[in-house]
């Protein structure tokens, strides 16, 4: 599962703000699913190293779409899948054949490169592909010392709980209130999907920077109110960030890190520092380069990549 990054968004930089700030997702649709991207998002690039978080739901939720996204590469970062419903099967050029259902973790890293295919199943995985599918795509961007590496893939079938005041955390990646998630992190972060009731304090890091994205209601981030579709933003120095809620219960996810530091290139599904090595990877995709994309096991059609702006044509 991955949104293609569109040449907007290798331009846009991240911009300092003092408070809690909102920016709208927008929608798309990709592999027969409609996505809405909140990052990356106006005058945003990353939070932390998170560089990239589409929500999915079937785009006719009447008639929905098997999920079916063929072979298709990645350099420079680590894919978080995490599902709200359905079951998929990831398959990689590492030989990988694994199913993922609700409550647990894929974590592919490329390092310098890698090819994958994700493609919706029924409940009973041998039955046909169905699209009663939902969930959320992360990208972390990697840092220096292993964005070219060996590439690597985890499936964590059980994640810790995290007990927060008011509600409690599934810990996706990083610690939170003494929970500590199995999952590779290469950089000091945190992800993780929140449930409460009326409101909820999260424990955070000072030297962080946040952003809490809710799932299923509006939600109130300190004194800002942030609507599913949204993403808000909060700037480091805070030891906590306190979420609330009006008449139920809700969900978001709440991700961190510390500041990359360093600006970096996305374009289409790479993660780099300079367009020569988006050229790079580009080229050894089209030429069907097995040194560094090997083959996927999947029965899917392949995804040609759409040649880089800065590339003259034949
Ligand atoms: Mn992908």
């Amino acid at each position: 599962m991955s949104g293609p990054i569109d040449p907007r968004s290798a331009d846009c930089t991240n911009e300092a703000f003092p408070g809690v700030e909102v920016r709208e997702g927008r929608s798309a649709e990709v592999g027969g699913m409609g996505i809405t991207r909140v990052l990356p998002t106006k005058g945003r690039r990353t939070v932390g190293a998170w560089c990239f978080v589409d929500l999915m739901t079937p785009h006719d939720i009447e008639n929905p779409l098997p999920l079916e996204i063929g072979p298709h590469p990645h350099i420079g970062l680590q894919t978080v899948t995490w599902l709200f419903s359905g079951t998929a099967l990831h398959s990689d050029s590492l030989g990988t054949e694994q199913l993922i259902r609700p409550g647990e973790l894929n974590l592919m890293t490329s390092g310098g490169g890698i090819a994958h295919a994700e493609l919706g199943m029924a409940a009973d995985p041998v039955g046909s592909p169905v699209g009663d599918f939902a969930g959320a795509q992360m990208w972390i961007a990697l840092p220096e010392s292993s964005r070219h590496g060996t590439p690597d893939f985890q499936h964590v079938s059980s994640l810790p709980m995290a007990e927060l005041a008011g509600g409690e955390a599934h810990l996706l990646i990083g610690e939170l209130a003494g929970a500590v998630s199995p999952a590779r992190a290469d950089t000091p972060l945190v992800g993780a999907e929140v449930r409460f009731g009326a409101a909820i304090d999260i424990p955070a890091v000072p030297s962080f920077e946040y952003a809490v994205v809710p799932l299923d209601r509006r939600l109130l981030v300190h004194d800002t109110i942030v609507e599913p579709g949204s993403l808000a933003l909060v700037p480091p120095g805070r030891d906590g960030i306190h979420v609330a809620v009006q008449g139920g219960s809700a969900r978001a996810l709440v991700l961190g890190g510390e500041p990359l530091g360093e600006p970096i290139q996305m374009w289409w599904n790479f993660v780099a520092r300079t367009k020569d090595e988006i050229t790079d990877a580009w080229r050894a995709w089209q030429q069907r380069d097995t040194d560094r994309f090997g083959p996927v096991p999947s029965h899917l059609d392949r995804i040609e990549a759409p040649r880089p702006p800065w590339v003259p044509g034949d």
